[in-house]
């Protein structure tokens, strides 16, 4: 039995008993905003003589709760709950008698579950019905169903989720729907996944096929859009599998969730979660999809082993992003993205108040993993990974990475053990190429390294001769034609890189040319209102507020809330939007903003 690694995130007692399978049967109630039902835990002894099963649970209310031992029958069996922490929620003890392998809980959860998103009709695009979802990643599992909560532990589920007959209910998982109207849906997912891809979605949804493996799950409003934007989805999973090998999951669907959604995407396995904000009209914002998933490969097959490790999800995945947007799509784009994300990566940076925090490495003892979420695990860890390849050469560092797939797949990995592996595969192989020393840089240092491959785009330093022409008093006639053919990504990045010093009329002059007060990209309008804040250009604020009460996405509201903060008067202002927006947002949202309104 592979040992699971301590984890200060679960109370679990993962050396007696480790879960393998659970069985949901679930009701989404939307009256009272709760999840009520049972959850079957399977497990694995692995201490013979332990009595006391140890489970993560946050706000939840037990009902009961009974142990069996094999196909045995279930006796009811005695349980408590120990007083909650602010970071981890409240360890649920049940006692299990000797040779008992299951345990079955009944249990409610709170209409404040922090794991759980229960929007009104008029939070959604349709306007006529309710709407719930998930997002357990990373440690709120555990308040809407007690288990096991840490990515080192892998289950298989069976799930039964009961619903208001006019709603349909989506699992990442194989879905085998009741007739329709009936209000109940069968899943079921076969690979061992970790608790923090468990996911569901209740709402007015249909379903729309994009290839024979892929396809859009949205509410109807939004549908024809959504299937437009994402109908290169199955050249992406090709495009993955000729890179790292096969995909496993059977089916890679997308969910198009409400806006209030407070992640880009979510990576649940067969069946990406994902903001409406990418949907720009265009496909300039679809690398998400490549990100979500690239994740079946980096983060869902091979896991990181602990919430420390996070950047094995995410830098991995960053990188295999842009790989997969390089296929697809191009170089030069993929090159944009990479420089747009070195930048993102120094503004994120900054923000961090811990030291450990902006390395690779973050140290959350005692602390939700969530507090230390910043694009440091991204953008670091996939410059770690450019880093690699230039060095060892693409086609070398291509066989390394799907054998690093294929020999960890379904299982937890460490920082340590790829360090094994580097090491092995290649620095040894290849001795004098990378050092020892450089490896702990990229680990442990709180920039940069100044020997990493920053990415270059030639269609960035056109964009930079044209904005430092305009801005040495060029006509914006010119600017205007030079500008023409740029794309989102060029539009971003001559934004970005505008000074902060700009004067109202200037402001106004490239408003009144290239309306990006009014732009429908979120990302360009998002670069955008950061500029109209620093500069003070109020006909922005407007739309800008109606764009944070709309919008749930923490990566698009929350610096825009910073910036505003930052000054007293715009402080006045932040607090008075998010007012406003606070009970559209969802509970992740809604923390990381009012420590910055407070
Ligand atoms: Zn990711």
């Amino acid at each position: 039995m592979t040992p699971i690694p301590a984890d200060s995130s679960s109370y679990a007692n993962v050396d007696a008993f480790v879960a393998t399978h659970l069985v949901l049967d679930l009701t989404a109630n939307f009256d009272n905003r709760t999840l009520a039902g049972t959850v079957e835990l399977h497990l694995q002894r692995r201490d013979p003589a332990a009595t006391d099963l140890v489970l993560d649970t946050r706000d939840l209310t037990i009902l009961n709760a009974e142990a069996a031992i094999g196909s045995g029958d279930w006796m009811a069996t005695a349980f408590r709950l120990d007083p909650p922490t602010p970071a981890f929620g409240s360890a649920l003890h049940v006692t299990m008698p000797p040779s008992a392998d299951r345990a079955r809980i009944a249990y409610t959860s709170s209409p404040g579950a922090r794991g759980l998103q229960w929007l009104t009709p008029a939070q959604t695009a349709g306007g006529m019905q309710p709407f719930l979802f998930t997002q357990a990643q990373a440690i709120q599992a555990r308040s809407f169903i007690p288990l096991q909560d840490l990515p080192g532990v892998r289950v298989t589920y069976d799930a039964t989720i009961r619903t208001p007959k006019e709603l349909v209910a989506v699992m990442a998982a194989e879905m085998t729907p009741g007739p329709p109207g009936s209000g109940a849906y069968a899943f079921k997912m076969p690979q061992p996944i970790p608790s923090y891809l468990i996911a569901l979605a209740v709402g007015d949804l249909t379903f729309k096929a994009l290839s024979s493996r892929t396809g859009v799950w949205a509410e109807p409003s939004t549908m024809d859009a959504a299937a437009r934007e994402f109908e290169d989805t199955e050249q992406m999973v090709a495009a993955t599998e000729a890179l790292y090998g096969p995909y496993r999951w059977g089916r890679y669907d997308l969910l198009v969730l409400p806006p209030s959604f407070p992640f880009g995407g979510m990576e649940n396995p067969r069946l990406t979660f994902a903001t409406p904000t990418v949907i720009a009209g265009d496909k300039s914002l679809v690398s998400l999809v490549a990100h979500e998933l690239a994740h079946s490969w980096s983060g869902n097959l091979v896991t990181n082993a602990t919430w420390p490790d996070f950047w094995l999800n995410e830098g991995f995945t960053t990188y295999l992003e842009r790989r997969i947007v390089e296929a697809v799509y191009g170089k030069a784009r993929a090159d944009m993205e990479a420089m747009i994300g070195v930048t993102d990566l120094a503004q994120s940076r900054a923000t961090l108040t811990l030291p450990r925090d902006r390395t690779l490495l973050p140290d959350l003892t005692g602390r939700d993993p969530d507090e230390a979420y910043s694009s440091v695990p991204y953008e670091q860890g996939a410059l770690f990974l450019r880093f690699l390849e230039d060095k060892y050469g693409r086609a070398e560092f291509d066989t390394f990475l799907r054998k690093w797939f294929d020999t960890h797949a379904f299982q937890s990995a460490t920082t340590d053990s790829f360090l094994a592996f580097l090491n092995a595969e290649l620095m040894d192989k290849k001795p004098g190429i990378v050092t020892g020393d450089q490896v702990r840089e990229w680990l442990r240092s709180e920039t940069v390294p100044a020997f990493a491959i920053i990415p270059t785009s030639d269609a960035f330093t056109n964009v930079e001769g044209e904005r430092d022409a305009w801005l040495g008093g060029g006509p914006i006639p010119t600017l205007e034609s030079a500008s023409k053919s740029w794309t989102a990504q060029e539009w971003i990045h001559f934004v970005d890189t505008l000074p902060r010093t700009l004067t109202p009329a200037q402001m106004r002059a490239l408003d009144r040319q290239f309306g990006l007060t009014r732009s429908g990209n979120s990302e360009i309008a998002h670069v955008w209102y950061r500029l109209a804040i620093a500069t003070h250009y109020e006909p922005a604020y407007a739309t800008m507020e109606a764009y944070m009460v709309r919008i749930g996405r923490r990566k698009l509201v929350l610096p825009l809330y910073r910036d505003l903060a930052a000054t007293s008067s715009g402080k006045a202002m932040a607090q008075r939007i998010f007012a406003k927006a606070r009970d559209g947002y969802h509970p992740l949202t809604r923390g990381s903003v009012e420590e910055v309104v407070k």
